[in-house]
């Protein structure tokens, strides 16, 4: 069994990677972050992973890889921030007969949540937990009872009276591009919490992506039922719960 896991992070704007420590989830490496090209596609997001691989001279065989996309069965089923060719490219696929690894793709968020389930906010909870990243979009992770739902993609409903779906409307992307006020965004975000708490009375929610770092601007603003905290960690969570996701394959 391998100790060392390459956790790889696809985003819009970066691709991130690290090497992992799968007992522990701490990172062996620094974390490196390389521009995503542009266009994003398939060919060339393979070739900046290839970067990353060299760069942090990673000799292993076993890669997690978080996707911003719905995932199944390591295929991409839909593309909102990133290029459309990826919609129906088997990723596992590709990233595996690209790099030489076992590649094990997942949903970018649901990545997020496994790190703070294995280690993080979320390690031992009972009952219902909801990880929301706030970055470029916004991404989901829902666990009950410590075990994911995968692909929720709860940043795509539009709230009441808006025309846009709700991560058009309460991302961080969203709150830079309209010079929000920490409190005008906070007032969106809280209608969006509203109705995450209609739908699935969570216990605990958990707020991940850039985001979670600006905490102390906006927590004392949230209002919520359930407990509300910021992810432990943070920007690193992505990686973190990839390669703690492909460990799974490989007990
Ligand atoms: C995508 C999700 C992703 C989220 C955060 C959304 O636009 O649909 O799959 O988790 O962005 O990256």
């Amino acid at each position: 069994m391998q100790n060392e896991i390459l956790g790889i992070d696809i985003g819009g704007s970066g691709i991130k990677g690290a090497i992992i420590d799968r007992t522990t989830g701490q990172l062996l490496t620094e974390r490196l972050k390389f521009a995503t090209p542009s266009p994003a596609t398939p060919a060339a997001v393979a070739e900046t992973v290839m970067e990353l691989i060299q760069a942090l001279d990673f000799k292993g065989k076993l890669i997690g890889c978080g996707f911003p996309a719905i995932i199944m069965d390591g295929v991409a089923k839909s593309a909102s921030n990133i290029d459309d060719s990826w919609v129906n490219i088997d990723v596992e696929k590709l990233l595996s007969e690209k790099t030489g690894c076992t590649v094990k793709v997942l949903n970018d968020a649901d990545a997020a949540g496994i790190a703070e389930v294995s280690f993080g906010k979320a390690k031992g909870r009972k009952g219902v937990v909801l990880l929301i990243t706030i970055g470029t979009g916004l991404g989901s992770a829902l666990f009950v009872d410590g075990i994911l739902v995968p692909n929720t993609e709860l940043g795509h409903f539009h709230l009441r009276n808006q025309k846009v779906v709700v991560e058009k409307y309460a991302s961080n992307a969203i709150r830079m591009e309209e010079n929000l006020s920490w409190k005008a965004w906070t007032k969106r975000f809280n209608k969006y919490l509203a109705r995450l708490e209609r739908m699935f009375s969570p216990n605990l929610i958990i707020l991940g992506g850039g985001t979670s770092k600006r905490f102390e601007f906006y927590g004392d603003m949230l209002e919520a039922k359930a407990e509300v905290v910021p992810a432990q960690f943070e920007n690193e969570a992505g990686v973190i719960g990839a390669a703690m996701y492909a460990a799974k394959f490989e007990q």
